[in-house]
């Protein structure tokens, strides 16, 4: 793959539109994602892209999203450290211990934070918790699932997961999965992750036994962290919120729910009830009634930035993107609010007008490459029921199967160029590309059961 095809351009993104549409089972894919948002100052980080066509075009090759699943599962399957975790920063070291030819190496040394795409370290809780929801979201278990090698990976990721949980007579450390670290000033997403995970191969397997009470523990945890009546940050109660901390603990409330609702764990729902209000009034505090741009920290900032990352005094990475507005809208629904509701409504059509697009930064063009967007936008389109947010879905899984990597030893993964992938590392972006290629099933499936 030459850097002049990683340059997928919108239009060439649309081209395999129908095709991908009609793999997912989506009746319809629309000539038009142009949103009709607000425009806003482009000081703004979690800006309104311009406004946008999408026309389809006739599919050319039929991508195959099955194989491409399957060669992301045994990537990771084949980069699992010996003792149960996928390491964010040293993942390479199992290159050498495999029959996959090259060792992993990004593409583009350029934009990849890392000759192997490397991330940083103090995220092996994280990107671990996102394997095994990638596994767990293909239908594999530490107890089910025809493929034992799979069911294995589930067991061996599972068991040091737990071992990373606290038990701590200190209310703000018991039941936190991942220790506080130094290392990782934004720690807590470990644990988001974690007790996502947890929650969701407890939801799926029904293993009450080995899993009820580490879930109750974690999900006890986020409650307690909470800033009584808002969301969350870096911390236990630290008085302050952010957007993006704040989606990714819905999204563990919400499995926890899930789990609760089925008399897998105990937790009162008036709790579950009033933490998840909190979240809704945090995102209300962030969100703009004129334009439905949710806001990081504060309505109308710049979005959340990766100091690392700043070179020649440009940051890397397009803050035209409306990242948060999808993570906030996803999550209030999640939390309960109706597809009908003015705010999800605004935020839908700020996301439809700034479809997935893999554009790697290169001289003054900035990367538009960014999975949380394109996860928690995917999330949110299947949420959803009109054909914009089928299309706008369809658009994000033929980006990332069009630029999984197809050879040697980094076979199945995805390049960790976009942004937090310099934090993430290449699990990261492998786990979360897979888990946006499966989300619309995942919750067809949850809403199933
Ligand atoms: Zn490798």
């Amino acid at each position: 793959m030459d850097r002049s095809s990683r340059k997928t351009s919108r239009l060439d993104v649309a081209a395999h539109c129908l095709s991908v549409a009609l793999i997912l089972g989506v009746a319809l894919c629309v000539a038009s994602c142009s949103g009709t948002g607000d425009s806003r100052p482009s000081d703004q980080g979690d800006a309104v892209a311009p406004r946008t066509t999408v026309r389809v075009s006739p599919p050319q090759t039929p991508p195959d999203p099955a194989s491409t699943l399957e060669r992301g599962l045994a990537w990771l399957l084949a980069h699992q450290e010996p003792d149960g975790r996928w390491s964010s920063s040293e993942f390479m070291t199992q290159c050498d211990r495999q029959e996959r030819g090259e060792p992993c190496v990004a593409l583009d040394l350029a934009t990849a934070s890392h000759p192997h795409g490397a991330g940083f370290a103090g995220y092996d809780v994280g990107v671990t918790s996102l394997a095994i929801l990638a596994f767990v979201g293909a239908g594999h278990t530490h107890r089910d699932g025809e493929n034992a090698a799979m069911r294995e990976t589930v067991r061996r990721g599972c068991n040091w997961l737990l071992e990373q949980q606290l038990t701590n007579e200190d209310p703000s450390l018991d039941g936190l999965i991942g220790a506080p670290s130094s290392r990782a000033n934004e720690w807590i997403y470990n644990h988001a992750l974690a007790s996502h995970a947890l929650s969701e191969l407890l939801f799926i397997s029904r293993d009450r036994q080995r899993l009820a009470k580490p879930v109750e523990a974690a999900t006890q945890w986020t409650l307690r962290a909470q800033n009584p009546g808002y969301g969350w940050k870096y911390g236990y109660q630290t008085g302050r919120n952010d957007t993006s901390v704040t989606s990714w603990l819905v999204l563990s409330l919400k499995t926890a729910k899930a789990c609760a609702d089925a008399r897998l764990i105990t937790i009162p729902k008036d709790e579950l009830r009033a933490s998840l209000d909190g979240a809704l009034r945090w995102f209300r505090a962030v969100t703009p009634t004129t334009t439905g741009l949710v806001g990081y920290e504060a309505p109308g900032d710049e979005g959340s930035r990766l100091m690392a990352s700043e070179r020649d005094n440009t940051y890397p990475y397009s803050k035209e993107i409306p990242t948060l507005t999808a993570m906030a809208n996803c999550s209030r629904l999640l939390a309960g609010v109706p597809r009908s509701d003015v705010g999800i409504r605004r935020g839908l059509t700020l996301v439809h007008g700034a479809p997935p697009a893999w554009v790697p930064p290169e001289g003054k063009q900035l990367s538009s490459v960014n999975q949380v967007y394109w996860y928690f936008g995917t999330y949110l389109s299947s949420l959803m029921t009109d054909e914009n947010s089928a299309a706008w879905a369809a658009i994000a899984a033929n980006t990332l199967i069009d630029h999984q990597r197809t050879d040697g030893c980094s076979r199945g993964s995805w390049d960790p160029i976009g942004e937090w992938g310099l934090a993430g590392g290449r699990v990261y972006s492998t786990a979360l590309a897979l888990l946006t290629l499966q989300k619309q099933d995942r919750s067809a499936k949850l809403e199933r059961r």
